[in-house]
């Protein structure tokens, strides 16, 4: 099989921005699993249905068509719902908080597990989540969780989203960081915790290159 390189790790910590780069310099494929739970979320918001309806977010999930396209100018990969961009509408704190309530139920992981393993191809592929190397790919080849301090973890997002021009503040982001994070840490099933077999880095404080040296020492050491 192809080799994995699994990048888990909580929000704000990086993974996102990392594997894609690492993904580009290796020429290995992509997979964020976090769009994924993001895309449901907003399948399921859009089909007007109480993100609480286990069964309703469960079929939601199995008949959600989620494709990325590669943007034409090399720009940010497209996220496509049900044929529609929804790249935008997937980035806000709003779709990452309603990812997190339907992540937690154990039926809509399972509608999305045969997905994500179709990712797995030659030459390789970057898994970006938080199950990544616990869950889906545990016999990866190549193991990393990033983590890096609350504060410091809510200033990237803020940034990230600034930029993006979304209206935030950085105390309220903070609040719903944590509060989403401590909800993907304690949930009965996949909860985010690192492989036992993952390099811990914490990337308070690091810049990116140097984050994207200590991973490529994983791979290529
Ligand atoms: O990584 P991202 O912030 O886009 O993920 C959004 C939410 O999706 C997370 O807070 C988590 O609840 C869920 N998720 C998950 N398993 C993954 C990736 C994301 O449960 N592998």
């Amino acid at each position: 099989p192809a080799p994995v390189l699994t990048i888990d790790g909580p929000s704000g910590s990086g993974k996102g921005t990392i594997s894609a780069l690492v993904a580009e310099r290796l020429g290995w494929r992509l997979l964020d699993s976090g769009a994924l739970y993001r895309a449901v979320g907003y399948a399921a918001g859009m089909a007007g249905l109480d993100l609480s309806d286990v069964e309703a977010v469960t079929r939601c999930a199995q008949g959600t068509k989620i494709q990325f396209r590669a943007a034409p100018d090399g720009g940010e990969t497209r996220v496509i719902v049900n044929g529609h961009d929804a790249t935008d509408e997937l980035r806000t704190e709003t779709a990452g908080a309603a990812a997190s309530a339907i992540a937690s139920m154990p039926s809509v992981r399972e509608a999305l597990v045969a997905l994500q393993l179709g990712f797995r191809k030659l030459p390789g592929l970057v898994a970006d989540g938080r199950d990544m190397g616990t869950v889906i790919f545990p016999d990866a080849r190549y193991k990393v969780f990033l983590t890096a301090s609350a504060v410091e973890r809510a200033k990237r997002r803020y940034k990230q989203l600034k930029e993006k021009g979304l209206s935030v503040t950085l105390a309220g982001l903070q609040r719903e960081i944590e509060a989403r994070d401590s909800r993907d840490a304690s949930r009965a099933v996949a909860p985010l915790k690192p492989a036992a077999d993952a390099l811990l880095v914490d990337t308070t404080g690091m810049g990116i290159d140097e984050v994207v040296a200590k991973v490529f020492a994983v791979v290529q050491p």
